[in-house]
């Protein structure tokens, strides 16, 4: 994982952006990679049916493969088997070989992100697992069955997800990031506004900022106010906190762009209940942002995303004088596909020539699913001579490509026009692309058809 230490370390209080792994109570808490070795949950707990109810869950709800012991024992043999890996552990309480919270020291001693279930709500339990880094703790209950999924499913996300907490007393900042740490997520931390703004220039893909307002040369309201004027609230999620009994920096933190607010001292429940609101509403806006800007059959840009970006890039080519190329793209005799092979194979062929589009013309701009079967492109800094390469070598791939549906091999050509330098405007040169693929279709199809240089009369390929 991004930086982690080699087993559990101290916090180091002024050692910036870095994961760290906590030591709790003597007991290690190495930051766990989640990777897809890391396939395993490690379910014990000791009653044999209930333990059958949450696997199945897990399975289902999860994806994951579910390993049961019912006594610490069992879970010693499990855990020595090296083939299997594990990723979290979620334990009941008082198994016959390991009474109390034992069982809760072993899970978290392998390294494990470690759910618990309790059979009934207790202060006192709560208390004493809670003294634990643990992940959650839940109710054996249908809905605690649902938590646990719920957590589980978690973890990895949280994993890549990049929280930033913001204080300069270093007490307050490790009892957060001890909090963070349990949940596994990407920790940063900074001492002040001044030096949380850099991080966030190093990490753009940040989701939640948590800060403290009191703090020496920037305070946490500046800093709020300083993140909003590019950072909107889909984008990232701002919690303030301060002392209870100061409901003035409550409001203030607020009302200049804060999506929440936390008021010191919190219980560890009301502090994951309201980060896991920030980051669920960051996580839905980033989703449907993706869902508007993408082809759902191709995952390739759609048209909304092709004129939300190349205006830009087109603006910039006209200025600077650099070398564009616009290409529309057609799949040739696309009806006789789906005619002949059904609809389902025409999806499959627009996919996997899709994917071909994306990967002959990747870094070069936008490739985006016009609609149908019809893609457009736009490249930065494309010549002639490099366009017809790279337009006439996806044209050959395509050709050349046999696609597997269902045992059918279904084969398709590609016609491609190319408009080469930018004309007035980007729909002028998109228009011009259109009418060179007209002619590729016209010239016989299967071809790349190029803005005409002054010394070529004008019909077919280039070479
Ligand atoms: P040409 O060589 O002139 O381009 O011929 P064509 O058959 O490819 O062109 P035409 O415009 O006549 O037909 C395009 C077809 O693409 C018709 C339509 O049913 C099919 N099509 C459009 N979108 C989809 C899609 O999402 N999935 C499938 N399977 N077919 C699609
Ligand atoms: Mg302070
Ligand atoms: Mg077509
Ligand atoms: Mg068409």
């Amino acid at each position: 994982m991004h930086g982690s230490t080699p087993g559990g370390i101290e916090p180091v209080p002024h050692m910036r952006g870095r994961i760290i792994a906590h030591m709790a109570r003597g007991i290690e808490r190495p930051a766990v990679p989640i990777n897809r070795e890391l396939q395993h949950v490690l379910v014990i707990n000791g009653s044999k049916a209930a333990s059958r109810l949450l696997g199945e869950a897990i399975q289902a709800r999860c994806g994951r493969q579910v390993e049961m012991a019912l006594t610490l024992a069992q879970a010693v043999t499990l855990l020595a088997d090296k083939r299997r890996k594990f990723y979290a552990a979620v334990v009941g309480l008082e198994l016959q070989d390991a009474k109390g919270t034992r069982i809760v020291e072993f899970a978290l001693e392998q390294g494990l992100p470690t759910i618990v279930l309790t059979g009934s709500w207790q202060e006192e339990t709560r208390r004493s697992i809670f003294s634990y880094p643990i992940f959650d703790y839940f109710v054996k209950s249908k809905l605690g069955i649902e938590d646990v999924c719920q957590a589980l499913n978690r973890i990895p996300l949280n994993n890549s997800t990049k929280v930033l907490v913001v204080d300069d007393s270093v007490a307050a900042r490790d009892f957060q990031i001890a909090f963070l740490t349990a949940h596994r997520f990407h920790v940063l931390f900074a001492a002040n506004g001044a030096e949380a703004l850099q991080l966030l220039a190093e990490h753009p893909d940040t989701t939640l900022v948590i800060t403290d307002n009191e703090m020496p040369l920037m305070d946490g309201i500046t800093l709020t106010t300083r993140i909003r004027e590019t950072r909107g609230r889909d984008e990232l999620a701002i919690i303030g906190v301060a002392a209870k009994g100061s409901p003035a920096t409550a409001v203030r933190f607020l009302k200049h762009g804060a999506s929440d607010f936390l008021a010191k001292p919190f219980e560890k429940e009301e502090f994951y209940c309201r980060i896991y609101n920030c980051i669920g509403s960051i996580e839905h806006a980033r989703a449907i942002t993706k869902a508007a800007f993408t082809d759902p059959l191709t995952e390739m840009a759609n048209r909304l995303a092709f004129f939300t970006q190349a205006p830009a890039i087109f603006s910039a080519a006209k200025i600077s004088g650099e070398a564009l190329a616009v290409a529309m793209l057609d799949i040739d005799f696309f009806k006789k596909v789906n005619d002949t092979h059904g609809h389902a194979a025409g999806d499959e062929v627009l996919r996997q020539v899709a994917a071909l589009a994306k990967e002959c013309l990747k870094g070069t701009g936008v490739v985006a699913r016009f609609g149908g079967e019809e893609f457009c492109v736009i490249c930065r800094g494309m010549n002639r001579a490099t366009a017809w390469r790279i337009f006439d070598q996806l044209r050959g791939v395509v050709e050349a490509s046999s696609m597997e549906y269902e045992g059918q091999t279904i084969r398709v050509t590609l016609s491609i026009g190319v408009a080469l330098t930018p004309l007035g405007s980007l729909d002028e040169t998109i228009n011009h692309a259109d009418q060179l693929l007209y002619e590729a279709k016209n010239g016989g199809r299967n071809r790349v058809v190029m803005t005409h240089s002054p010394d070529e009369s004008g019909n077919g390929e280039e070479g």
